[in-house]
This record gives C-alpha cells, sequence and structure tokens, in this order.
C-alpha cells in the first residue's frame, strides 16, 4: 500500500511574551519584538510530559540486584535498600535524571514515590524539595506512592497517606496486587482521593494472570466516588491476559469511566513473561485497542537504570518507539506515538490549559532538526534544543 507524505509543518513565527507564555502564532509577524531568534526552519514542537517515573529509585542500578529479573525481585531489592536511604542520597539521583529528561525535552514528570515501612514519607519529602527547587525549569508532580508492604499495613498506610497529602502531594496512589485485601486497599485509596481532591494514579494489575483483575473494582469505584476523568491506572499488564471478548468488555468500560491508562513498554518488557518456556509475552497492555476504543493512553518511562530494569536514557521518543513497536502500533501511527507522549500525558496530568502551541500556553517547547512529527519519532535526533517558560533551559539554537 502506498501512502500519502506526511504533512509538512508551514513555517510561523512564534511570539513569546515577558512572562514566558505565547502570545501569539502566525505566519510573519514579529516586526517590533524586542529579540528575534531564527530558527532557520527547525521544527517546534510542545515539550514531551513524562506522565509515569520512579525518580526516588531513579540510578540505584549499581547497588542493587535483581537476580531473577522479576517485579517480586525488584521490590524486594529496593526494600532492602530504602531502609537505608537518606533524603541527600535520593535528592541527588533524582536530580541527575531530571536533568537528563529535560535535555532530551520532557518539560513535565509525574514521579511515583515510595512509601513504605523503610521509607515512610521520606522520599515523598524529597521530591516534594526537588518539585519547588525545580519549578522554573520542570513541572513535577509527586504521586504518593503505597507499595511493598503498604497495602497490606492499612492503619499505618492511611496515616502515610494522610502526612503524604499534608507535605503536599500532587496525586494518590499505590500498589493493589500488592494488598491482602486489595478491595479495601482500592476503598482507602477512594476514601483519601474523595476527601483531599487528589487524583489516583494507580499501579494496577502489572501482571499475566488474568484470573485475578480488579479492573472492574477500580471501574466501579470511579463511578461511585464520581471520580470520572480524575482516575490513572498504569501497567494494565493482565488486560493483555485477559480473553479478547472480556478485554473488549473492559476497555469499554474503562473509556466510559474516563480513566486513563499509562503504558510502561520498557520495565514490561523487562519484568513480564520471564516464566515463559517459549514465545514469551510482550508485557504491555493492550495499546492498540486502548486508543480505538477513545481511552486516553500515554506512554511513559517508569524505571530508569534501578532494580526494575538496569536501561534508561530517560529520552520519551525512545518510549514511543518502543511502544510503537511492542504495542503493534502501525506505519501510519508516528503521529500516535507522539501523542502518548505529549498531548495524552499533558491531558492525564491536567497541565495547565491551553497546553502545546497557542496563545496563552507557556512556552514550554522542544526545538529540533527534523523535518515532521513523522521523522522526530522516526529518527529521535540528537540535536535539541529547549525552552521552558519561554527561557533556553537545554541546547543550543
Ligand atoms: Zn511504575
Amino acid at each position: 500500500m502506498l501512502r500519502s507524505g506526511a504533512q509538512q509543518p508551514l513555517p510561523l513565527d512564534i511570539a513569546i511574551g515577558a512572562d514566558g507564555r505565547i502570545l501569539a502564532v502566525g505566519p510573519k509577524f514579529l516586526e517590533g519584538a524586542e529579540q528575534i531568534i531564527d530558527l532557520d526552519g527547525k521544527l517546534v514542537v510542545p515539550g514531551l510530559v513524562d506522565a509515569h517515573q520512579h525518580l526516588d529509585k531513579s540510578r540505584t542500578r549499581q547497588s542493587l540486584d535483581n537476580p531473577a529479573g522479576t517485579l517480586d525481585g525488584a521490590s524486594a531489592a529496593y526494600r532492602m535498600f530504602a531502609a537505608t536511604v537518606t533524603r541527600e542520597d535520593i535528592m541527588a539521583r533524582a536530580k541527575r535524571t531530571l536533568n537528563a529528561c529535560l535535555r532530551y525535552g520532557t518539560v513535565a514528570i509525574r514521579t511515583h514515590t515510595n512509601i513504605e515501612s523503610e521509607s515512610e514519607i521520606r522520599g515523598i519529602e524529597a521530591m516534594v524539595e526537588l518539585r519547588e527547587q525545580s519549578r522554573t525549569r520542570m513541572t513535577l508532580q509527586v504521586v504518593a506512592h503505597l507499595t511493598g508492604d503498604a497495602p497490606r499495613k492499612l492503619d499505618a498506610a492511611r496515616q502515610w497517606l494522610a502526612a503524604a497529602i499534608t507535605a503536599g502531594v500532587d496525586a494518590i496512589g499505590g500498589v493493589p496486587q500488592y494488598a491482602d485485601e486489595p478491595l479495601a486497599f482500592l476503598d482507602l485509596l477512594f476514601e483519601f482521593a474523595e476527601r483531599s481532591g487528589l487524583p489516583i494514579d494507580m499501579h494496577l494489575d502489572e501482571h499475566l494472570d488474568a484470573g485475578r483483575l480488579l479492573f472492574d473494582a477500580v471501574i466501579e469505584r470511579t463511578r461511585a466516588h464520581g471520580m470520572q476523568g480524575r482516575v490513572t491506572a498504569g501497567h494494565c499488564c493482565a488486560l493483555s491476559a485477559a480473553a479478547p471478548h472480556e478485554a473488549k468488555r473492559i476497555i469499554a468500560a474503562l473509556a466510559q469511566a474516563g480513566i486513563a491508562v499509562i503504558t510502561l513498554p520498557a520495565a514490561n518488557l523487562f519484568l513480564q513473561g520471564r516464566d515463559a518456556a517459549q514465545l514469551a509475552p510482550r508485557g504491555l497492555t493492550r495499546v492498540r485497542e486502548l486508543l480505538a476504543a477513545g481511552v486516553t493512553v500515554a506512554a511513559a518511562s517508569d524505571n530508569i537504570q534501578d532494580p526494575f530494569i538496569p536501561i534508561g536514557s530517560g529520552d520519551l521518543l525512545e518510549t514511543a518507539r518502543w511502544t510503537l513497536t511492542a504495542g503493534h502500533l502501525g506505519l501510519v501511527d508516528l503521529p500516535q506515538a507522539f501523542a502518548l507522549i505529549s498531548t495524552n500525558p499533558a491531558s492525564i496530568l491536567g497541565l495547565a490549559k491551553p497546553w502545546g502551541i497557542e496563545p496563552g500556553a507557556r512556552a514550554d517547547l522542544l526545538i529540533t532538526d527534523c523535518e515532521n512529527i513523522d521523522d522526530l519519532v522516526a529518527s529521535g535526533t540528537p540535536d535539541r534544543a529547549v525552552l521552558v517558560g519561554g527561557q533556553l533551559v537545554a541546547g543550543t539554537l
């Protein structure tokens, strides 16, 4: 099949005001501007949005091992480490990853930060501090992530969650599959979300066992608490294990309940399916079907160089390419793959509207030498400059 060439973007001028927001976008109107930067026809796109990371665990690869290469192995390894980790160490590693992401064009990160017996809310306090320190360069959102033994200790989880909310987190979540009573744990999350007004962003069914799915329980509670549009489910790997008709029913219900889904191809390709004797599964959720049903889907980095996966550069264009490949998107889906790391996660994070390249939006922009969006996703150029609030924060112009 022949396809027509990718649409070439029109040459436009972008006027940025003193407040760092876009004033206007249009053909040739910049005479009289205080400063003019001639980009010589380079491609300008909105800055990238990483909707799911773990900055607190980032770059612990050298200190930890996960011989089995599984999710449980990674979780156990990090818990041993978490008992002694200091706030300074968390901050130093997180800053290094944040800066790497910024250089690749990421302007917003939502970071799931561990709460469990070993670290309690130490990581949360560090990430909230980092969020404030980085405010002019990166939009950081901190999720109170009840993991390890926290989903099994509901009384302690309540106290930690209350303390995390007081510390100023942006969302709450955790891992219901680690709970002895997953439904009671979900009830706790929804109760706190309703009371605090915070959105929920949880790790949902990050396994490949179709016999223990929590999708319906989350959908029910989303409806019952009136939280449509404010619940996000990361991973959702087990949706791929469900029978096609069952998966179709769940996906339709997710769409109807306005639950967003984030796929994390790096960690799920690494962690899932290791027990398969042949034809190991890909471990990702049903990306294509979710998109086709109108679910808001994003693709994100997840872990970067820790026991959950030892690699990761922080380049979201890599994540887009992995999702396209492992999620079986098509030849014409390069713009769709770009939406997974830009428009869609911006909507999930509720980033200030308007967002993107339009008047009123903050001038958080990625500038590259690519021909168009297709070329940007396919080639993943090293030539990148990043503006945040109209100021150059990485690369050169
Ligand atoms: Zn995660």
